[in-house]
């Protein structure tokens, strides 16, 4: 069926930049906007991908500038459970692989799927807000356009987030997205603030690169292992034929235990939550290099002096750099904030991917989740793409499914409760989510993904 000339009624001269006023616009040409891509593409829905980078891959880009990744980064989640449907990540891969070979994976997807002709590189979205039934968009070269809908696919890891202590600090300090090297620490006295996974990779370099390596944390966390009986974590406790699943739980804790055991013993605070109730952190190396004494940890810091800093149990080092590792800020920096803020009580992105208040603005990628976070990613994107389809071809299912976003209060945390932090306000029970995504799809008369054939062809 044709699609709707949504222009009628706009005049040329408005559009400076080109005239897509029938075409939905992607930020960003990593993961998400890939995903979202080959989703639009596949019910033949006009898009532009804008990309401020010069190639696509995202964070997975190290020569994106300001991506968080570092030279020693390797993804935390195995590629058995992480690649995209109908496009798994190949055998040849590691495990757990390189960034290089993710930052491949993603360039030959794109290529598989012939996404490139969509992607608009070099092109930095500066700002966008409604303009009637359309959505402005200003480019930072001062160009604009009109498109139908907005989909967010930015990223939530290029608005670093750091705290601030009482004193003044000589030395150097920045943030963790500035790290790319070990070379960086040689020869200095390294202080890494926050044990996130990047926070524990890093201390990891600190501990063999460094003059001296320290780690700053505030709160004690579940050390979990790589690997459990040869396998991936994540392929072990998703494998009901290795395991039932009414024993995992208990496995779980138990493979935990026997591979980290008390951790307080090796300076770190004990975990003041329940296993699964942070992101979990992936990393024995940093235990390892604790128990052999090539880096030591301290609590919270409370003043900064000169080149000392001082902690919180009164305990004072020399340090020549801080590097804080203490996250990033959820945001799309283009929009007005308060479009993603809290309407009264209820959350304005239903699912984190449908505005409730503007029917063209979506959120793909705008979620963490304990697991490799592509398969959720890809969800996001098919509901995307099968309501704008609606919106198009089907207006009657669309506004119903308009009037559900209204009423509808799943909670993508499925219930569960997470450690309060910026961190977890996002996050999101992948299994509850599936679950719902799957009742949606029932519900609106949409296929399922893993019911649809989307390998390339
Ligand atoms: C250290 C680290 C390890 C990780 N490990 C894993 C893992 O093991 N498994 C996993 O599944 N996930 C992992 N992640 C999560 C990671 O965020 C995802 O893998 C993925 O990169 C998210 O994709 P995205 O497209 O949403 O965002 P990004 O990868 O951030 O891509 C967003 C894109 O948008 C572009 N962009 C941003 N703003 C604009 C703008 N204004 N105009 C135009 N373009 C713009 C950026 O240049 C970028 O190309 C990890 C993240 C970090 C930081």
């Amino acid at each position: 069926m044709a699609l709707n000339n949504p222009s009628a009624g706009i005049e040329s001269e408005q559009i400076s930049h080109d005239s897509s006023v029938a075409s939905y616009c992607i930020v960003g040409a990593g993961p998400s906007g890939l995903a979202t891509s080959r989703a639009l593409s596949q019910l033949d829905i006009p898009h532009v991908v804008y990309e401020k980078h010069t190639d696509l891959g995202g964070i997975w880009d190290l020569d994106n500038p300001g991506t968080p990744l570092y030279e020693s980064a390797h993804f935390i989640s195995s590629k058995w459970t992480s690649g995209f449907t109908g496009f798994p990540m190949s055998e040849a891969m590691a495990d757990y692989p390189h960034h290089s070979e993710i930052r491949r994976y993603l360039n030959d997807f794109a290529d598989a799927c012939d996404l490139r002709r969509h992607i608009r590189f070099s092109t930095d979205v500066a700002r966008i807000e409604p303009e009637g039934a359309f959505w402005r968009v200003t480019f930072a070269d001062g160009g604009t356009a009109l498109h139908r809908g907005v989909i967010c696919a930015n990223g939530v890891t290029w608005l670093p987030s750091a705290p601030s202590w009482p004193g003044q600090f000589d030395g150097e300090i920045r943030h963790s997205a500035t790290y790319r090297s070990p070379s960086e620490f040689s020869g200095k006295r390294v202080l890494i603030v926050g044990l996130g996974n990047s926070g524990a990779d890093i201390a990891c370099d600190a501990a063999r690169h460094s003059e001296h390596a320290v780690i700053s944390v505030r709160r004690g966390y579940h050390f979990l292992p790589k690997h459990v009986y040869g396998w991936p974590i994540d392929v072990h406790f998703r494998r009901p034929e290795l395991i039932p699943t009414d024993v995992r739980a208990l496995d779980l804790r138990l493979g935990v235990f026997a591979v980290t055991g008390d951790v307080t013993r090796l300076g770190l605070p004990a975990p003041d939550h329940e296993l699964g109730q942070a992101h979990p952190l992936l990393n024995t190396q940093l235990l390892h290099h604790l128990a052999h004494g090539d880096i030591e940890v301290r609590p919270d810091i409370a003043r900064l002096d000169g080149q000392s800093v001082e902690f919180q149990d009164g305990s004072r080092i020399q340090v020549d750099l801080i590097l804080l590792a203490t996250g990033y800020r959820v945001q799309a920096p283009y929009l007005d904030a308060s479009l993603f803020d809290t309407n009264g009580q209820r959350v304005m992105q239903y699912l984190n991917v449908f505005n409730r208040q503007h029917h063209e603005l979506f959120t793909v990628g705008f979620a963490e989740v304990a697991a490799g976070i592509y398969p959720l990613i890809e969800q996001m994107a098919h509901l995307v793409a099968r309501h704008i389809n609606d919106r198009l071809r089907q207006p009657s299912v669309a506004r119903a499914f308009e009037a559900w976003k209204q009423s509808d209060d799943f909670d993508p945390k499925g219930g569960k409760r997470f450690i309060d932090s910026d961190r977890h306000t996002n996050y999101v029970d992948l299994a509850s989510y599936l679950s719902h995504v799957e009742r949606l799809c029932q519900r609106f008369g949409w296929p399922t993904l893993e019911s649809m054939d989307v390998r390339p062809a």
